[in-house]
């Protein structure tokens, strides 16, 4: 069965694809026209529902099991934000870089250099049976400085507990073992093989 990712996002595609090396994993918008979806829900869980259901009507495949992951920084000195407002928290056409630097200033405004934080990731899976949905942490500190070029999004500003350099500088395969999306998907994999 063809696992279908319902997400155009270079970093999480390619981030799901290392990690299930052992799927045929398909983004969307290789099938399909790409499509806006609106993600209204309140929390990770509901919006990784919502784009998972979303793609699966769309596709229009009975054959098809469809993977969505809604994630997110949460900063402790800013009350949990950005959380699930993470891709549009500098507004809604903001892009990476406009939402990593906002993060930083708003915790340097706040008086901290820096300030503990964790990244949230939901999986949703949604076939013609049935829906399910996991969840992955990863716990660490957001820095008011990017340092790195590597990983997306808030990665240049994020230091994992128990490293000293940003997801920006660590290689690929650090983040892969301890990341809120690895320890999510792993959790999924499990259902997907009960399924498949
Ligand atoms: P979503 O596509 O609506 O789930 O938004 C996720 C947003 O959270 C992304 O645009 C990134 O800004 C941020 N994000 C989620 N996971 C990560 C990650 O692993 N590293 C860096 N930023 C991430």
């Amino acid at each position: 069965m063809k696992l279908v990712l319902a997400t155009s996002n270079k970093g999480k595609v390619r981030e799901i694809k290392a990690l299930y090396e052992d799927y045929e994993v398909i983004p969307y918008g290789e099938i399909i026209q790409e499509f806006e979806i609106v993600e209204d829900g309140d929390t990770f869980k509901e919006n990784a529902l919502i784009k998972a259901r979303a793609v699966f009507k769309a596709l229009d495949d009975e054959d098809v099991m469809v993977i969505a992951d809604d994630s997110g920084i949460s900063v402790d000195i800013l009350d949990g934000a950005p959380g699930i407002y993470s891709a549009r928290y500098a507004g809604v056409d903001a892009n990476d870089k406009d939402n990593l630097y906002k993060l930083m200033k708003d915790i340097k405004e706040k008086g901290a250099e820096s300030s503990p934080a964790h990244y949230t990731a939901a999986i949703a899976i949604v076939t013609k049976d049935s829906e399910y949905c996991v969840h992955g942490w990863m716990y660490g500190t957001a820095l008011t400085n990017a340092v790195g070029d590597g990983g997306f999004g808030y990665d240049p500003m994020f230091i994992p507990l128990g490293y000293d350099k940003t997801l920006g500088e660590l290689d690929d395969e650090v983040k892969k073992s301890l990341s809120h999306r690895a320890k999510a998907l792993s959790l999924a994999e499990k259902i997907l093989a009960s399924i498949k």
